[in-house]
């Protein structure tokens, strides 16, 4: 049997250069509390993103919750089922409604010309999520936000280092998140940041994140502990360094499934998108009057070692423990209904060898 291809596998630096990143972490004694790693990955990830304001968290899904706590957000928020657990489980901990919207067939990214219908007195915010690195429809979405004065947090968990018209996914609504899990294209074991304007909030942010402690004598807010070590920050820093490359190196996995998969009848994958400079973050396929359907794929993949993810499926508003509560509907967001049946992401991540993706692919057409 040959060697099992995982989904992804986590970028990681050599070992020494880990090292030498940690060794002041032993001679200050300083492991965490917004120490000096956390604050040169903070500034780091400014210039990378280009993005006035950057606070580091615990994760992606701790910077979706704080991210709600500190606009203040109470009533309705729009957002969309096709995503991870995370993004409607943050809406729903915080006390507000989810409201989905359903998702366009090309993009799999919520389909602005939906979202108005959608607006009642209680709205408060938007939530849209730029799936698999597909940008939304910003420009549109944020016409949408000005107009009936909402909130836009984007759930940008899957679109670090992307870019549209010049512009990092970090520059658009009135807060980004990211997530920095292991799986991610860049990961800081586990971590997460928030990205906005105004050292107001990134005062208020950095006071929930931390138990909402002003200071010494001064508590302002019921805050969590949301803080990123200074060994995740570690690990940021030293990721950083080689994430271009490592981008590169998805790059051509994406090309040569794009070449083996492509026009392939039945067999439907994501467009590139014009101006967009993607961080190849996911390969998604979809399955569609194809002589196998997504499951028989998934299964003979696995028969082969080979590990594909149903991403994202079950959507969210399908899930168990959202069962019987009124809009948890899948039957309401057709279109995502109907992707989350058929797609199937294959594995991708730096290094992953062409051999391999033609192992890959030859099960696939085979
Ligand atoms: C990974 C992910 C999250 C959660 O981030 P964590 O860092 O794992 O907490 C949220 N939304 C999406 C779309 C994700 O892919």
């Amino acid at each position: 049997m040959s060697d099992i291809i995982n989904v992804t596998r986590s970028s990681i630096p050599d070992f020494e250069e880990y090292c030498d990143e940690i060794r002041s972490i032993w001679e200050s004694r300083w492991l965490t509390n917004m120490g000096e790693k956390h604050q040169q990955l903070e500034s780091e990830l400014k210039k990378y993103l280009g993005s006035e304001e950057v606070a580091l968290l615990t994760n992606g899904h701790l910077a979706l919750e704080t991210a709600i706590e500190a606009f203040e957000l109470k009533g309705e928020i729009i957002t969309t089922p096709f995503t991870f657990a995370s993004t409607t489980h943050a809406i729903v901990r915080c006390g507000c409604t989810p409201v989905f919207c359903d998702i366009d067939p090309v993009t799999y990214t919520m389909d602005a010309s939906k979202i108005e219908a959608l607006i009642t007195e209680k709205t408060v915010a938007i939530m849209p999520v730029h799936v698999y690195g597909n940008f939304c429809n910003v420009y549109e979405i944020e016409r949408i936000a000005k107009k009936h004065n909402l909130k836009l947090i984007y759930d940008a968990a899957h679109a670090f280092g992307a870019k549209k018209d010049g512009l990092s996914s970090a520059c658009f609504g009135d807060a980004a998140m990211f997530s920095f899990h292991a799986t991610k294209v860049f990961n800081t074991i586990e971590g997460g940041a928030l990205c906005f304007k105004g050292s107001e909030l990134k005062t208020r942010v950095n006071d929930l994140k931390n138990f909402g402690i002003h200071g010494p004598e001064e508590v302002m807010y019921v805050g969590g502990n949301a803080k990123m070590n200074e060994f995740c920050a570690a690990m940021g820093l030293c990721n950083l360094r080689h994430l271009d490359q490592w981008i590169e190196e998805r790059k051509a996995v994406v090309e040569h499934y794009r070449q083996r998969l492509g026009g392939v009848e039945g067999i439907v994958l994501c467009p590139e998108q014009p101006g967009v400079d993607s961080n190849y973050a996911y390969f998604p396929v979809l399955f569609d009057g194809y002589k196998y359907d997504r499951n028989q794929v998934f299964d003979r993949l696995g028969e082969n070692n080979i590990i594909a993810r149903k991403y994202f499926y079950p959507i969210t508003n399908s899930f168990d423990c959202y069962k019987g509560r009124p809009g948890f509907d899948p039957d309401m967001t057709p279109v995502a209904k109907f992707v989350g049946e058929r797609i199937l992401c294959l594995p991708l991540y730096a290094g992953l060898s062409l051999e391999d993706v033609d192992r890959i692919c030859d099960v696939i057409l085979g």
